[in-house]
């Protein structure tokens, strides 16, 4: 029986087959060193599951105040002790990665404090925490100043300007690990630990928070252990595992950490409530196929820039580049590519196959955004899913696949739809 005809289902031609599978034939040695990464991380979570004597009990939640959960307080344990933290707080009631972001930015500053970020432009949605562009309740607001170092031409951290930004009321840094929209290289732990080590050597007591969204598991360190004081991200991305239905974390240091909890819920009580429902099963289990979930999300970002390189777009990071964090950028120069390429990714996915994707305006960026995802969970980026502004350079992100061999096809799928359109030749 010949298995690939099955591709043939999926109306993807024996031509686009055959370059595809050409191109996966060279990328064998690399999955392997995924694989390997995924079998070391995914022993880690073990342990820290062990070590936080996770047990049947955890998987059912609390209702109503949430006095005494112990699902949830294990499981906050489970992340602290994973990312190497004191303390850590994950919680259902934090809706998203923006939400936990804001969630450590404003419990950690108070007015008079300023913010800085050393690595340029943060992510869109941050513009209007921060109040780069005015909006309701942002830090701005607070009386909580920005400041902004841009990286230099050559991407590095542009060390000088740094220097001259820490002044007097700089309290908290802002690192984001991976690019986000953007098209400069996503940070390695290790340089971002380097970025810390130089800020610290400037202003020892500043708080170094780093926004690790796309970042989990990637690697064999996460910023805590390079000397970040916060981390954060959202559940329905890496640390989720394709089964968190919703929820943000923050971890590391103790007192960054307790601002966050009073903040969320509120002054006085603090951590001790917020019932966790019935969404904790899947925040452990997530957990627990993370390491191998983002394996096969790598596995299908390094196709994608093997694929669209050869076909001479500029794709970020490039084909033998390491990687950081799980988001491919493509640069496809036309808006007809960029509404294309998402197009074949909603085609391949399991729920929402049929619709068809348009560029909209969304809350949080200010231009016009396709998305494509036929998501289990509504947003979730860890799931297969493409989206990108509807602006020059008509870059599209390409994130997630809970399994490489959806990754693939989604990427066959893109290809297939430009071709057919004609607006790429194999
Ligand atoms: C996704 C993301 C965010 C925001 O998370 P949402 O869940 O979309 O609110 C912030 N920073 C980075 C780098 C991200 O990738």
């Amino acid at each position: 029986m010949d298995r690939s005809m099955i591709y043939t289902d999926f109306g993807i031609d024996s031509e686009t087959l055959r370059f595809c599978e050409n191109i996966l034939n060279e990328l064998k040695e690399r999955f392997e060193k995924i694989d390997e990464m995924a079998e070391f991380n995914q022993l880690k979570v073990i342990r820290a599951f062990q070590e936080s004597r996770v047990s049947e009990a955890c998987m059912y939640g609390s209702t109503g105040y949430g006095y005494n959960d112990i699902a949830r307080d294990t499981l906050e344990k489970v992340y602290a002790n994973l990312f190497k933290g004191e303390d850590a707080l994950v919680r259902p009631q934090i809706t998203c990665g923006t939400h936990a972001l804001a969630l450590a930015l404003m419990s950690n500053l108070r007015p008079g404090d300023e913010l800085l970020s050393p690595v340029g432009k943060p992510y869109d949605t941050l513009e209007e925490v921060i109040g780069i562009r005015p909006s309701k309740g942002s830090l701005k607001e607070y009386g909580i100043t920005y400041r902004q170092v841009d990286l230099r031409d050559d991407k590095y951290f542009d060390k000088e300007g740094i220097k001259k930004a820490i002044n007097e009321k700089t309290k908290l840094v802002t690192i984001q690990r991976s690019k986000g929209y953007q098209t400069r290289p996503s940070f390695s732990v290790d340089s971002i630990g380097e970025l810390i080590g130089y800020i610290k050597s400037i202003k020892p007591e500043v708080i170094c928070m780093v926004d690790n969204c796309y970042g989990e598991f990637v690697e064999d360190k996460e910023p805590l252990e390079v000397g970040a004081d916060m981390i954060v991200g959202s559940l329905i991305k890496n640390p989720g595992g394709g089964l968190a239905p919703i929820g943000g974390y923050i971890a590391g240091k103790s007192e960054c950490i307790e601002n966050a909890a009073y903040r969320l819920s509120s002054p006085g009580l603090g951590r001790e409530v917020g019932a966790s429902l019935s969404v904790m099963k899947d925040l452990y289990q997530g957990l627990f196929l993370a390491p191998t979930v983002v394996a096969g999300a790598l596995k299908g970002a390094i196709f994608a820039a093997n694929v669209y390189e050869r076909l001479g777009f500029f794709v970020i990071p490039d084909s033998k580049e390491e990687r950081h964090d799980i988001i491919q950028a493509v640069t496809l120069k036309s808006p007809e590519r960029l509404i294309a390429f998402c197009e074949g990714i909603q085609a391949a996915a399991p729920v929402d196959s049929f619709v068809t994707p348009e560029p909209w305006a969304m809350p949080g960026y200010d231009s016009d955004v396709i998305m494509a995802a036929g998501a289990f969970i509504q947003g979730s980026s860890i799931e297969l899913s493409a989206d990108g502004p509807l602006r020059e350079p008509y870059a599209v992100y390409f994130q997630g696949g809970l399994t490489f061999p959806h990754a693939k096809l989604g990427i066959m799928n893109s290809l297939q739809r430009m071709k057919d359109k004609g607006l790429i030749k194999l």
